[in-house]
């Protein structure tokens, strides 16, 4: 009688040996399941990332191309345009054609400044445009700024005001990229504004010693919901007073990409109808201390305080 139960009890504890073997392998098994398909999960991401990147690649050098061929017969167009420009009627050319020679012209300098966007745009976006780095005073890179921008600014019948803090530190970047990033934002607060408003370009160091570049303006302002889309190339907002102005929707991807490539940023804030504000930061170590001390907490400097 005693053996019989400890048979029993000997084969109660093998089926429930047995039982935890085969649950566990069970849970092995589906483990090993998840782990392969982990596995395949992975492998099929990195394929996915490496064939993005090749088209990436491929978009960007096929646009560098098409830039690149589509900019050698327009130089040509433009100086024989500017060529016979030059003649004018005493050169043999009646007045109708002196006004077509200048379409041609101004058409061909305008297609010009698109291919030269797009150019410099893949080029910063596939890292090929090596940085021409050179020791910048911020108030002549402001001041040439605005005159570049000062016969848009009169023409839109507005005042532009730029301050800056008295000792500002000199500035390691790019002249050309930093140039074309502010006139950019100048000239897209110049053309959203209406006639009579008021466009600001203020720098300053922020909180975290950062220099900042502010672009403001009281225009018609951007739609929360497009702020991320109008730094896509290409995208323009669908409004009046866009449809009636002239642009590729190329300038605020470019002066973003402009901005990252010195190691900064740009941020946008706006409010239909009361305004936009474009911020460029630049990182505290581009800064180089070569402009001369003066007292801490002097009045800001306006700069080319008033013009139009
Ligand atoms: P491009 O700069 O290539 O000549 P664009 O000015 O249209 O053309 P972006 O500068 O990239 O292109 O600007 C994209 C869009 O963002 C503009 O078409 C406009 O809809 C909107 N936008 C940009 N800046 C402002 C602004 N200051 N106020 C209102 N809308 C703006
Ligand atoms: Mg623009």
């Amino acid at each position: 009688m005693r053996a019989k139960h400890s048979r029993h009890s000997l084969l109660a504890r093998y089926a429930e040996q047995l039982g935890s073997i085969v649950q566990r392998n069970r849970a092995e098994m589906a483990l090993l399941a998840a782990k392969q398909e982990a596995e395949r999960s992975a492998d099929f991401a990195r394929a996915a990332m490496i064939e993005a990147q090749a088209a990436d690649r491929a978009k960007t050098q096929f646009l560098a191309n098409m830039s690149h061929e589509l900019r050698t017969p327009l130089n040509a167009i433009i100086g024989f345009a500017d060529v016979l420009r030059g003649s004018g009627t005493d050169g043999g050319l009646t007045q109708r054609s002196a006004e077509y020679v200048e379409y041609i012209h101004g058409s061909g300098c305008h297609l010009l400044s698109i291919i030269n966007d797009i150019l410099d745009l893949s080029r910063i976006e596939s890292g090929r445009q090596p940085l021409n780095e050179e020791i910048l005073s911020l108030p002549d890179l402001i001041q040439s700024c605005l005159s570049v921008t000062a016969e848009r600014i009169a023409e839109a019948g507005m005042t532009v005001e730029a301050t800056m803090p008295p000792a500002l530190p000199d500035l390691l970047g790019d002249a050309r990229m930093l140039k074309q990033v502010i006139v950019n934002l100048l000239s897209n607060a110049i053309k959203f504004t209406p006639r009579g408003g008021r466009v600001t370009l203020d720098s300053m160091i922020g909180d975290s010693g950062d220099l900042l570049i502010v672009v403001s303006d009281t225009g018609i302002g951007i739609e929360a919901a497009h702020l991320s889309q109008v730094l896509t190339p290409f995208w323009q907002v669908d409004a009046d007073l866009n449809r009636s102005s002239t642009g590729t929707g190329l300038g605020l991807p470019l002066s973003k990409a402009l901005a990252e490539a010195h190691g900064g940023r740009l941020s946008i804030a706006s409010e239909i109808g009361v305004g936009t504000s474009v911020t460029v930061t630049l990182p505290a170590a581009r800064f180089r201390d070569t402009a001369p001390e003066t007292e801490p907490g002097a009045c800001p400097v306006a700069l080319a305080a008033t013009i139009g």
